[in-house]
């Protein structure tokens, strides 16, 4: 693909995009010197936020095994991220082999990344979508093509809703999303927050993005939540939920809420 093909596509290499600073908090190398510089600005106003996205990153994949092992076929991951060993459909995958993933994403580069280097098949959608305008996800024909919504889904809100302003709605969206889903479907979601530290120095950091981080209180995101009834250990730091091996030094600052609830 060349260069006017991916402008074409409205990437914007000028300011830095939450899913490639994300990416370079990762080591990945899907990112610019724009994104560098953010990510390299966001570690010295937050130290631990190296941690905190791969204590992120960790919390999704036993989320994800979580609810497969509690029976859920059909996962629904918005806000995907650019491609991040090991993707969602793999660690899905590797509990059970038949389950439906549609990644959506309103990021273009997220999308054309996707597109090239996840598996496309019959189990998998790759949409190009935004989490504003929730009906154009549960009604967008390559999510209704490997999703049922008579069937239980997990719906994947993960690190995506702080890019939300309050005045888009974002308690609206989730209550939009969750009356598509039937019962047995499971939410899980995390979120930044400063209830452990001072993130104001972050914030600025994407006050030059093209997305803004909207941080919120323990009880703010647990109102996302509403019409679902949280699992053990409820909203936790995301080092904390449910841990399979002793979380990283430096664990009890990192300003990440995580959860995992099903609608009943
Ligand atoms: N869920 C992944 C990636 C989080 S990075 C993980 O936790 O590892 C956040 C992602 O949300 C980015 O890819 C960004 O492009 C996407 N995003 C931000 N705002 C969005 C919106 N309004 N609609 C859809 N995607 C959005």
């Amino acid at each position: 693909m060349g260069q006017n093909a991916f402008r074409a596509e409205g990437i914007d290499t000028s300011r830095p995009h939450p899913a490639r600073i994300y990416d370079y908090l990762l080591d990945g190398k899907d990112n610019y010197e724009v994104d560098q510089l953010a990510g390299d600005q966001l570690a010295a106003a937050a130290p631990e936020v190296r941690i905190g996205v791969r204590a992120n990153r960790a919390f999704l994949q036993r989320a994800v095994r979580y609810v497969v092992g509690s029976g859920v076929r059909q996962i629904l991951d918005v806000g995907t991220g650019l491609p991040t060993s090991p993707n969602v459909h793999e660690t899905a995958q590797e509990v059970a082999p038949d389950v439906r993933i549609a990644y959506v994403d309103n990021d273009p580069i997220v999308n054309a990344h996707a597109n090239a280097l996840l598996n496309r098949s019959a189990e998998t959608s790759i949409v190009l979508a935004d989490l504003r305008d929730p009906r154009s996800i549960v009604d967008h024909p390559d999510v209704r093509r490997v999703i049922d919504f008579d069937e239980p889904v997990a719906l994947l809100l993960v690190a995506i809703l702080h890019f939300i302003t309050d005045a888009e709605k974002p308690e609206r969206v989730v209550e939009t999303l969750r009356e598509a889903l039937p019962a047995g479907s499971f939410l899980v979601l995390s979120h930044a927050t400063a209830d452990f530290a001072d993130r104001s120095e972050a914030q600025a950091v994407y006050a030059k993005a093209t997305a803004t981080l909207n941080l919120r209180s323990r009880a703010r995101v647990e109102r996302f939540f509403d019409g679902f009834e949280l699992i053990e250990p409820g909203l936790a730091q995301v080092p904390f939920w449910r841990p399979d091996s002793p979380p990283p030094a430096g664990s009890e600052t990192i300003g990440f809420f995580g959860g995992v609830a099903r609608k009943t």
